[in-house]
């Protein structure tokens, strides 16, 4: 059942539109985000599609397709931050943070929601269910806001309403991308640029992988790498890592002490600089070119920053052994998913040697599609 005829069995209506909002990979520029440097996500086929109606009670009713359970039925007088734990505190964070912003013509809706983007694989699922409720409160209301103010607003939320310090890629990403480009992104002014990426015109295909892992250690972990990041900002006299110059590297290097924060900051500089040269490449129409810096940035990210883990280096290793392009482990680390670029021809080699890999490494099997770069948030029906 589609989510307009589970929306007029829930609310007994037919709902005033439908939008769809989708997940994101990042093909490059890792933990460069908060240092205010570059990323460069893309919208994945993948989306959370919402059906959705006004409401001019003061009372918001959400409901997910994919989560057991009753409508969820808030007050708008009554969004407290920090409050609720469940998947309702995303959505109902926008409405909450809409109204901070002032949109108080934003009286209620009816919500009922599904999305093909799955959970806690790093494809950003949260931003997407966020930025879909912002986007159909936008127009629906009429509040005449850009899409990188919803983004804003949909960050605020998922930040100061559900508690998650995500930086803006996510809902840039989903709320931005248009098909067939990546985005890049600039985390200082939040400038961005769509860049070309037409993988099926040069024959070539972005796998994403994702291990099925999640080690434990990740909360901890981020925070650590953030403060030694801040830590070699300090030291070497600038607000953020953004301003160190990658031809300036070494030296900068040889003013840090600390071996851990020199490896960060090294990671941080360089990262910045491949997203450059990435773009450099997709620009000139060099798209195969880009496997080897996608490769390296996940050299950097196991041996400096640290973040990578045993599945996500099999990923990168047995899908470079079989002949990919290039691949990275993408998105916060110690699991989550890898992304690997690939001839189209070789899709399926690859993929098989990767789930040979795991399975003779004892691994639950790896899941394995496509990332065909598409578009962002947009109104279906
Ligand atoms: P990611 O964004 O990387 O997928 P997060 O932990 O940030 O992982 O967000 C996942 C959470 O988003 C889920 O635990 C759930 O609360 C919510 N969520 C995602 N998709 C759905 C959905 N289809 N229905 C309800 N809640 C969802
Ligand atoms: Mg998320």
């Amino acid at each position: 059942m589609g989510v307009r005829e589970g929306f007029e069995e829930l609310y007994g209506a037919a709902p005033e539109g439908v939008w769809a909002a989708p997940g994101r990979v990042n093909l490059i520029g890792e933990y460069t985000d908060f240092n205010e440097g570059f990323v460069m996500p893309l919208a994945l086929p993948h989306t959370a599609v919402a059906a959705v109606s006004r409401r001019d009670d003061g009372v918001l009713r959400l409901h997910s397709a994919d989560i057991e359970g009753p409508v969820v039925e808030l007050h708008l007088d009554a969004l407290v931050p920090l409050t609720n734990t469940s998947w309702a505190a995303y959505p109902a964070g926008v409405v909450w943070a809409l109204r901070e912003a002032g949109h108080t013509s934003v009286t209620g809706a009816d919500v009922h929601l599904a999305s093909t983007v799955p959970t806690g694989a790093g494809l950003s699922s949260s931003a997407a269910l966020e930025v879909v409720t912002a986007l159909a409160l936008n127009d629906l209301y009429e509040l005449g806001l850009t899409r990188p103010e919803l983004a804003r607003l949909a960050q605020r939320a998922e930040n100061d309403f559900v508690g998650v310090p995500c930086g803006i890629m996510d809902q840039t990403a989903s709320a931005c991308c248009t098909d067939g480009h990546a985005l890049h992104l600039d985390c200082r002014d939040l400038s961005i640029r769509q860049v070309p990426f037409d993988l099926a015109s040069h024959g070539l295909s972005l796998l994403v992988v994702d291990s099925r892992v999640k080690h434990a250690l990740g909360d901890g972990e981020y925070a650590e790498r953030r403060e030694g990041c801040e830590e070699g900002a300090r030291v070497l006299g600038v607000s953020h890592l953004r301003d160190v110059a990658y031809e300036g590297l070494d030296e900068a290097l040889s003013r840090l002490s600390d071996e851990r924060v020199r490896r960060y900051v090294r990671h941080v500089v360089s990262d910045d600089h491949r997203v450059e040269r990435v773009i450099g490449l997709l620009d000139a129409g060099d798209v195969r070119a880009i496997g080897p810096v996608l490769t390296e940035g996940h050299a950097s990210l196991r041996d400096d920053l640290r973040i990578s883990c045993e599945e996500l280096d099999l990923v990168v290793a047995s899908a470079n052994s079989a002949g990919a392009l290039g691949a990275r482990m993408t998105g916060g680390g110690f699991g989550g998913s890898a992304v690997v670029l690939v001839e189209v021809a070789d899709v399926d080699t690859v993929t098989k040697a990767v789930e040979e890999a795991f399975a003779a490494a004892g691994y639950t099997a790896p899941r394995v599609f496509p990332a065909v770069p598409s578009a962002g948030a947009r109104r279906v029906s």
